[in-house]
C-alpha cells in the first residue's frame, strides 16, 4: 500500500497557475493530532500515518511518494478592495487523492514556508490558528456543514515572530478543492484566457461534470453558496473574512481565519479585529456570498462569446440567490423548531424568536438546545413576550418536535473562550485540552454527560472573545 496515493491534475494544468515547489523543512516535528478516519477516506496507509515519515511529510521535511507539490496562484477582493495579485503565500498543496468515497481531494500543507506569493509574510503559521482551524473545522463537519477538513497538525519546532514570540506549527488540510472566486478573477484580469479556460475546464469535471456551459457552472455554485452561508446561519457562525479568495466554489467553508460561533445572539455581531466596517458581521453574510458570486460571473464572462448576453443570463443566475437561501434558511431553522413539513409562515415564528433573542442577548446555541425544557424562559430578558411566543410555538410544533430538534440543535459548538483556552494551554506543550475539546465538539448532537457540560456553558463576563484576529 503506497503511503498517499497521489493522483494529481492541478500541477498539469498550465504553468503560470501556480508554482512548484517544495514545503520548507522545519527544525524538529512533532505531533499534535492525526485525524485516522479522515486518512482511511483518503485511502493513506493507517500504519504509515503513525509512523516518524509520515510526521517529516505533514512537517514538510520529506516528501510524499507522488507528490508534486506547488502554491496556486489566486486575486481577490479583500473587504471589497481588488487585490490583483495573492496566491499561496503560506501553503503547499502537496497534491490531490481520489478518496475511497471516489471524490477527488486536495491535500495542503498550511504555515509551509515562503512561496513567491507570500509577499512580506514568513509563510509560517503559529499553533494558535492551526489549533482553531482543527477544531471547528472537524466540529462544522459533524455537524453536516460543508467545510475543509483537518488531517493533521504538527509543532515545528520554531518560533514565529507575530505580537509575540509563538511556537510555529503546520496544519494539514483537506478540501474538494482549493478553487476560490479568487482563482477565476486573477486570470480573468489579467485577460489570460488559455488559464481561464483551462481552469474552468478542470473545476468543472471536478465539481460539476454535468455543467456544459459557464452559466451551468455559475448557478451551481449559487445554488451551494447559498446553502452554505444558510447553514452557517443556523448555527450562528460568523466566517468573518469572507474575500473572493476565501470562498471556494465547491462550495465548503474555507479559511477558519477570525471565525466564531455567537454566544449571545446579535445579527449585527462582528468580531474580526480587521472588520472596522462590519461588511463581515452575521447578517450580512448572506448578501456577501451573493455579491462574491458575483464577482464568479465577472470573471466567466470572458468565457462567453457574447458580452452583453452574458451578463444577462448570469444577472440571472445571481439573482438566484435569494430565493434558494431563503428555502435553505427556513428549513434549516424549522427544524430548530421540531417543524418538519415547513411553510412561508413558519418564517414569522422563527424571527419573532429570534428578535427576542437579539433584544435580551440570548444564547444562541443554547437557546436553541434548552428551547423544549422548562428552563427555556431563562434565556429571554422579557419572560412575558416569550411566554406568549412559546404557546403559539407549542400549537405548531411537530407531534415529534423533540427528534427532529435533537438532530437540528447542537448542545455544544467550539465556543471562542475555550479555543482561547486551548491555545493557551498548547503554547505551554499541553494538548490535552485541545484533544478534550475536539472529542466534545465532534460529538455535537449527544446528551451532555457531566464532562461535556462543561463545553455547553455560554462564557462568563470575565471570559468572553470580543475579538479574533487573522489567522497570520
Ligand atoms: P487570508 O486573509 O488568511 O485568507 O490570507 C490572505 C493572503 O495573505 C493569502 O494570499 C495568504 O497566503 C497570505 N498570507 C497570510 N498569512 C501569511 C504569512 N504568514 N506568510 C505569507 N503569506 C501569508
Ligand atoms: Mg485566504
Amino acid at each position: 500500500m503506497t503511503a498517499i496515493p497521489f493522483d494529481n491534475s492541478f500541477a498539469r494544468l498550465p504553468a503560470q497557475m501556480f508554482t512548484s515547489l517544495p514545503p520548507t523543512p522545519v527544525a524538529q516535528p512533532g505531533w499534535i493530532a492525526r485525524n485516522t478516519d479522515l486518512a482511511i477516506l483518503l485511502g493513506i496507509d493507517p500504519e504509515w500515518f503513525e509512523s516518524a515519515e509520515a510526521l517529516d511529510v505533514f512537517a514538510g521535511n520529506a516528501s510524499a511518494a507522488g507528490s508534486a507539490p506547488l502554491a496556486q496562484l489566486y486575486a481577490a477582493h479583500q473587504f471589497g478592495q481588488w487585490n490583483p495579485q495573492l496566491g499561496d503565500g503560506r501553503a503547499i498543496l502537496l497534491g490531490e487523492v481520489i478518496a475511497t468515497d471516489g471524490i477527488r481531494r486536495d491535500i495542503q500543507l498550511k504555515g509551509s514556508g515562503r512561496t513567491p506569493y507570500s509577499r512580506s509574510g514568513d509563510g509560517r503559521s503559529w499553533l494558535g490558528p492551526v489549533l482553531r482551524e482543527y477544531v471547528v473545522s472537524e466540529a462544522m463537519y459533524a455537524m453536516g456543514v460543508p467545510t475543509t477538513r483537518a488531517l493533521a497538525a504538527v509543532t515545528t519546532g520554531e518560533d514565529v515572530y507575530r505580537e509575540a514570540r509563538l511556537p510555529g506549527a503546520i496544519l494539514t488540510r483537506v478540501a474538494q478543492s482549493h478553487i476560490r472566486v479568487g482563482t477565476f478573477q486573477v486570470h480573468a484580469s489579467r485577460g489570460d484566457l488559455i488559464a481561464l479556460q483551462a481552469l474552468f475546464d478542470h473545476t468543472v469535471a471536478r465539481h460539476d461534470p454535468g455543467a456544459t456551459s459557464p452559466n451551468a457552472f455559475l448557478r451551481a455554485v449559487v445554488a451551494r453558496q447559498a446553502d452554505l452561508v444558510a447553514r452557517w446561519m443556523g448555527l450562528g457562525f460568523i466566517h468573518g473574512v469572507m474575500n473572493t479568495d476565501n470562498c471556494s466554489v465547491a462550495g465548503e467553508t474555507i479559511d477558519y481565519g477570525p471565525c466564531a460561533f455567537m454566544d449571545a445572539y446579535h445579527p449585527g455581531k462582528v468580531f474580526s479585529s480587521i472588520d472596522q466596517m462590519g461588511r463581515y458581521a452575521f447578517g450580512n453574510q448572506p448578501g456577501i456570498a451573493a455579491w462574491n458570486c458575483a464577482q464568479l460571473a465577472t470573471a466567466l464572462i470572458p468565457l462567453m462569446p457574447d458580452r452583453d448576453a452574458a451578463i444577462e443570463i448570469f444577472t440571472q443566475s445571481v439573482n438566484t440567490f435569494p430565493d434558494l437561501y431563503a428555502a435553505t434558511w427556513l428549513s434549516v431553522f424549522a427544524a430548530k423548531l421540531g417543524i418538519s413539513d415547513p411553510v412561508p409562515d413558519d418564517r414569522a415564528l422563527i424571527e419573532d424568536l429570534l428578535d427576542l433573542m437579539a433584544a435580551g442577548g440570548s444564547d444562541f446555541t443554547n437557546t436553541f438546545a434548552n428551547l423544549a425544557s422548562d428552563t427555556a424562559q431563562e434565556q429571554f430578558a422579557d419572560r412575558d413576550r416569550f411566554a406568549a411566543w412559546h404557546s403559539r410555538w407549542v400549537a405548531r410544533r411537530a407531534p415529534a418536535f423533540a427528534a427532529v430538534m435533537a438532530k437540528a440543535n447542537p448542545q455544544i459548538i467550539p465556543r471562542n473562550h475555550q479555543i482561547e483556552a486551548i491555545i493557551q494551554a498548547g503554547i505551554k506543550g499541553d494538548f490535552a485540552p485541545f484533544h478534550a475539546m475536539l472529542a466534545a465538539v465532534t460529538s455535537p448532537y449527544d446528551t451532555l454527560t457531566p464532562d461535556r457540560a462543561r463545553f455547553a456553558a455560554a462564557p462568563t463576563d470575565e471570559e468572553v472573545v470580543t475579538r479574533t484576529f487573522c489567522g497570520t
